[in-house]
């Protein structure tokens, strides 16, 4: 009957499914960071290399294209039409223009997908097919909304007590003046009052914004900075309680009252924020890159460097797999490659790029120590995504010394020598008496036909795609 044959029909669906998805790979790379560290420069340049893959671009560590295996890279319509389109075309458009500019990047999430089409190496696919297709998800997020994953394994009064504590720390004193200022106007457990509560949490998020432009990079809620879909909704209008928490009696919290409001918004922030978050994307990524701008770190001072630090321990967290850790509990992720990678290293000289991947190194060690990465590997490296500069020699004091030179943004041609990189966590005095410093380059002039030049994507390449590629 019908029924037989529908089912033999389900039968033969499944079977060619079986076939295609061992002809046709899949990867899910999702690229990170906090805003300004490089994503959107990197998904360019990565797209623009595969896509000059047989052309201009200059690959050597890449085996596909070294092997001459890759027969075209086309960009196809994204899996999810809910996300931004990750805007390579205006992208491209910016860097090719006469006068080159950077990439307006995307403040929320963006999505790109790629067909490779290459032909199978060693592996036995190479006696299957002549062909095959790697289907290449790009995930753009921001690093900031990783800064949240702390939260969901603290209560309010916790949350409450860390912010007042950071307040306290260094530059933060000053930024937090005008918050702890207007929160002398709230009374706590009087009745509440959405539209003051929208008002403290605008100067609340003033103050984190504030923090970021100083380079204080550990901003927590992440979504109070980069807010996404969700600008002006009330999950993110609520704010820390700061004051004598030991005179408050948490346990019976009055209801209808302005902490009881808080204290709910809170709560949905956790449960109707940061979950779903983790629930919709980290199941389902298959690698990460994690882009870190140390440079601008070290330019900017020592607080700015150690809160640089932390972040990276909190962004590791999301990357824990161990038995007990909260991930593991919400979903199973599945990634099995993480790369740590120092972005825009085209501000240095090259005999100082290994000192950069040995701080960048040094800073994760030291955020990994107590966390298991079953089945993770992680590596770490130093990278520019758009090459904007180019190495000369000079004679200085009798000795040869590398420069850089390249264009500032006023398209001026600009010669210096940035200084040294250390290659752990600089000694207090190193910050009294700085010796470097790293200007912001132009986008490199070249003829637009050409691959955008850069510092190992091609190795970055080889590492996230590679053994997908064989
Ligand atoms: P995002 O916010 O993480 O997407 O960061 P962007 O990709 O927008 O990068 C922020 C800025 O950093 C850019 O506007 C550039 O000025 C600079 N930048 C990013 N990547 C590079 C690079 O590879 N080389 C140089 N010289 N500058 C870069």
């Amino acid at each position: 009957g019908s029924g037989m044959q529908s089912l033999f029909g389900r039968i033969q669906t499944k079977a060619h499914q079986t076939a295609s998805r061992m002809a046709d790979q899949h990867v899910k790379l999702a690229v990170t960071g906090l805003s300004g560290a490089g994503k959107t420069a990197f998904i360019t340049s990565l797209v623009n290399q595969l896509l000059e893959g047989n052309g201009t671009a200059n690959l050597p560590f890449f085996t596909l294209t070294k092997e001459q295996r890759l027969v075209g890279v086309r960009r196809v319509a994204q899996p999810d039409v809910r996300l931004a389109r990750f805007a390579y075309e205006q992208g491209m458009e910016a860097l090719n223009a006469a006068q080159p500019s950077w990439p307006v990047p995307t403040r929320g999430v963006s999505q790109i997908r790629l067909h490779v089409r290459y032909k199978p190496g060693q592996g036995v696919s190479r006696y299957l097919f002549d062909q095959s297709t790697l289907i290449l998800d790009i995930l753009d997020y921001p690093g900031e909304w990783l800064l949240d994953l702390p939260l969901l394994g603290m209560d309010f009064p916790q949350w409450s007590a860390f912010c007042t504590q950071q307040m306290e720390e260094g530059g933060r004193e000053v930024l937090s003046q005008p918050f702890r200022q207007a929160m002398k106007n709230l009374d706590w457990l009087g009745q509440e009052n959405e539209l003051q509560l929208q008002q403290l949490a605008e100067v609340f998020r003033q103050y984190l914004s504030d923090c970021k432009k100083h380079g204080l990079e550990l901003v927590q809620p992440g979504r109070f900075v980069l807010p996404g879909e969700l600008e002006g909704a009330p999950v993110l209008q609520f704010i820390p309680f700061i004051g004598e928490q030991a005179q408050m009696d948490w346990q019976h919290i009055p209801s209808g009252s302005n902490l009881a409001l808080a204290m709910e918004r809170f709560e949905q922030y956790r449960t109707k924020v940061v979950k779903p978050f983790y629930k919709a994307y980290f199941s389902d990524f298959d690698r990460q890159i994690v882009l870190v701008d140390c440079l601008s770190a070290l330019n900017r001072g020592e607080q700015a460097f150690d809160e640089l630090q932390r972040a990276i321990n909190w962004i590791l967290k999301s990357f824990d797999y161990g038995k007990n850790s909260l991930l593991r509990r919400m979903f199973s992720p599945r990634i099995d490659k993480l790369v740590f990678a120092a972005s825009k290293a085209d501000h240095i000289t090259p005999d100082q790029q290994d000192n950069l991947i040995r701080l960048l190194e040094s800073m994760v060690h030291n955020a990994r120590q107590d966390m298991q990465y079953r089945g993770v590997r992680i590596q770490t490296t130093a990278l520019a995504a758009i090459r904007a500069s180019n190495v000369g020699q000079t004679q200085y004091q009798g000795q040869r010394l590398s420069v850089l030179s390249g264009h500032d943004l006023n398209g001026q041609p600009i010669t210096l020598y940035p200084g040294d990189v250390p290659a752990r966590r600089p000694a207090p005095t190193f910050w009294q008496s700085q010796g470097f410093e790293f200007p912001n380059f132009a986008p490199p002039l070249r003829d637009p036909l050409t691959a955008l030049p850069h510092i190992r994507m091609d190795q970055m390449l080889e590492f996230l795609l590679g053994d997908k590629l064989a």
